[in-house]
């Protein structure tokens, strides 16, 4: 027999948890032909909530259910971590706790993997239901982000993806503290088939991500995966440097030549303005990586568990 993993990180889900866990079951009888036994891993991200109770209720009337909750919030990204330390399955796929990710798409992924694929992932076409405001900037994070980073991240993506053993172990062996999973999948490689769905909107409670979260989560995706903005701050420097040059050569030919005193503590002043905000700019793009730095030097743990069922 083989296994499945699918692996829910959860925060705050106490009314999400048993609607999640039969509609999976309900899609996952076409993997008992197929000879794959299917265990869910809820990981509870430091749910203020009942969510926790609820899975141990699960957990009482089916042991293909599993617990992992954390000691706090670590973030999504954590979790997903942990569920794929935490998997035993073949073959694992994460999916939300929302239902915004469809287990009905499970058997057609399924057959991707039978095909020979190494990953299944799936992309929204549509950002229906979504604020226009965010929908732009995500439009406008990935066209940035794929011109500045080798790693193809693809825009639309969504976290639900099914993966064989040895993707999953590609993912593990990166262990980098600031994880930006989007960019890992990308960066792993290996022969992914995309899905395309029209966006679906949360079954029920409310989404976890403020816009000030999104945008935070996306510098953070920039620092992971791409140096350019290093070179963008170098690149400035020499423009100015350069600038400064032609300036000092026109006003000493301009004294010599016609003898016309430089005037103007005005223009000095803007210019000096200038170019102090370019260097605190600069400066803060160098802070931005030494701060990531700083974080994974550190080597904590990315999660602690409080209890493992
Ligand atoms: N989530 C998590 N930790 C967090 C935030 C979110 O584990 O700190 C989980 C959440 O419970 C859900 C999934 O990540 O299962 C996606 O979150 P959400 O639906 O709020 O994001 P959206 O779909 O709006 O992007
Ligand atoms: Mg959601």
């Amino acid at each position: 027999m083989k296994l499945l993993s699918v692996i829910v990180p959860c925060y705050n889900e106490e009314e999400n948890i048993r609607d999640f866990y039969d509609e999976l079951f309900k899609n996952t009888l076409f993997f008992q032909e197929k000879e794959i036994e299917v265990e869910v891993l809820y990981i509870d991200d430091g749910s203020k909530d009942r969510t926790v109770q609820e899975v141990k209720k699960l957990r009482a009337e089916d042991e293909r259910v599993h617990l992992v909750s954390f000691s706090r919030n670590f973030g999504k990204e954590a979790a997903i971590y942990a569920g794929l330390q935490k998997a035993k399955g073949d073959l694992v796929v994460l999916m939300d706790a929302d239902l915004q990710d469809p287990p009905s798409l499970l058997p057609e992924m399924y057959t991707y993997i039978e095909n020979g694929y190494d990953s299944v992932a799936t992309r929204r076409v549509t950002r229906k239901g979504e604020p226009a405001i965010r929908s732009f900037f995500a439009r406008m994070f990935y066209r940035i982000m794929n011109k500045i980073s080798r790693t193809e991240i693809v825009d639309g993506a969504r976290d639900y993806r099914l993966m064989t053993r040895q993707v999953v172990d590609a993912i593990l062996a990166m262990t980098e503290y600031n994880r930006f999973t989007k960019g890992i999948f990308g960066w792993v490689g290996y022969e992914t088939k995309w899905l395309e769905y029209e966006n679906i909107e949360r079954r029920k409670g409310e989404t976890k991500w403020s816009f000030w979260k999104l945008f935070a989560y996306s510098l953070e995706g920039i620092t992971a995966f791409s140096t350019v903005p290093l070179t963008i701050a170098s690149v400035i420097g020499i423009l100015f440097c350069v600038l400064a040059f032609v300036m000092i050569v026109v006003t000493i030919v301009r004294k010599v030549c016609f003898g016309d005193p430089t005037s103007g503590w005005p223009s000095l002043v803007c210019i000096i303005m200038l170019v102090s905000g370019v260097q605190l700019f600069c400066l803060g793009i160098v802070g931005q990586y030494l701060s990531k730095t700083y974080m994974e030097v550190k080597k904590r743990p990315i999660y602690l568990v409080k209890e493992d069922i």
